[in-house]
């Protein structure tokens, strides 16, 4: 037995990878991005899903994470590495037809070596810097860069031509993101002109792709909307707003995150529980304990905060959560017993408690939130 069980959606997937394809423009790539564990909800699971919701490319940040969605893919899917892979496992990705970015010189010199090496090309997306200052070639590189694109052609696919916005999620960063996107077209006709003509041009993650349609190219790279979560509030409501969904929402969230009670009490009027002071019972009690923990992702900020499912209510957190255990007040329903199932995450019933209301508690973001749940939760594909 394990503390807690996730399960994952299969036909919530397959509404959100149809929901983010009707938003694109015909024949546009979508990538599936997987990184953080595929945003903590499991990269075995979720690339099974995706492969089976027709999804054939995917975006990883490490070549850890590449190893396992090779390992997982049972279709002719593309891996792309967008963040890190150290220059000694470059003949490994290469060898194996795993695609990298690549946003620096010294990475670039690395894989024409390896691919000189291997009798074979390296298949690269070259990132640029359009203003979100993170990685990327900056412009008084690009000379040195295009005579070794030119140079090296015998070893180098330029499979892609990319960037990433510093938060297209939120209207405040409209004019930096529309100037990143003017700089990426500028930057993307040099390399044209330099006779060095990418495959694919893909700058957009989720927010992007819906909020700016124009950033769509030739790929996305969406993450968070596959999982059934919106980037921010911002994007949710702006694209609720919008008549075709009649408010309704046309994402559907994987995840559901459960656990069953440990142990039920009864504690006098005045009694503190759990550490220290932080909660003293107001009226005679009935509590239970749930054997989640900050040490099982479940945020030591949801102390006195929390809300949890039992036979479809809501329950509060009380007290201080501890590395292991958090206490539930059940009053309400007084006869609740040791092994009745208790919903963290997700639908119990009629009732939900949604990653976002659970993160604005514990003051972190979704995606902070979904990723720091442990790897060692099982996870299991439901219908
Ligand atoms: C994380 C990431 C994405 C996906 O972002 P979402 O908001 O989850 O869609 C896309 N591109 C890059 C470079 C990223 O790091």
């Amino acid at each position: 037995m394990h503390t807690s069980y996730i399960e994952l959606s299969k036909s919530a997937m397959r509404n959100n990878v149809s929901y983010v394809r009707s938003r694109l423009p015909e024949g546009t790539t979508l990538s599936a991005v997987c990184k953080g564990n595929a945003y903590g909800h499991g990269i075995e699971q979720v690339v099974e899903m995706a492969e089976a919701a027709g999804i054939r490319h995917f975006s990883v940040f490490s070549s850890s994470e590449a190893r396992r969605v090779q390992q997982s893919i049972r279709h002719k899917s593309t891996i792309m590495i967008i963040g890190y892979i150290a220059n000694e496992e470059l003949s490994w990705a290469i060898e194996n037809n795993i695609e990298f970015y690549v946003f620096e010189m010294d990475r670039l010199l690395a894989a024409i070596e390896t691919a000189k090496a291997a009798g074979k090309k390296a298949i690269i997306h070259i990132e640029v810097e359009t203003g979100m200052n993170r990685t990327g070639f900056e412009e008084n590189v690009l000379p040195l860069l295009f005579d070794l694109l030119r140079e090296n052609k015998e070893y180098l696919q330029l499979q892609g031509l990319c960037t990433h916005f510093a938060g297209a999620e939120s209207v405040a960063n409209y004019l930096r993101v529309e100037q990143q996107i003017a700089k990426y077209h500028v930057l993307y006709d040099r390399f044209c002109n330099e006779g060095l003509q990418p495959k694919l041009r893909h700058t957009a993650c989720s927010a992007a792709a819906i909020n700016f349609p124009e950033t769509t190219f030739d790929m996305v790279r969406v993450g968070i909307m596959l999982y059934g979560f919106w980037p921010n509030e911002e994007t949710y409501i702006y694209q609720l707003r919008q008549q075709e969904h009649k408010g309704k929402d046309p994402l559907k969230r994987l995840i559901r995150w459960k656990s069953h009670i440990m142990n039920t009490k009864k504690v006098k009027m005045g009694e503190f529980i759990g550490y220290g002071t932080s909660y003293q019972a107001p009226r005679d009690m009935h509590i239970a304990t749930i054997p989640v923990g900050y040490a099982y992702g479940f945020a030591r900020s949801l102390s006195n905060l929390g809300r949890v499912l039992v036979r479809g209510r809501r329950m509060h957190v009380i007290g201080v959560v501890n590395m292991n255990l958090a206490i539930i007040d059940i009053n309400e329903l007084p006869d609740i017993q040791k092994g009745e199932e208790v919903v963290m995450v997700g639908k119990q019933g009629r009732q939900e408690v949604t990653v976002a209301s659970f993160s604005e508690m514990s003051s972190q973001l979704n995606y902070e939130l979904l990723t720091r749940l442990p790897l060692d939760i099982p996870r299991k594909i439901v219908k």
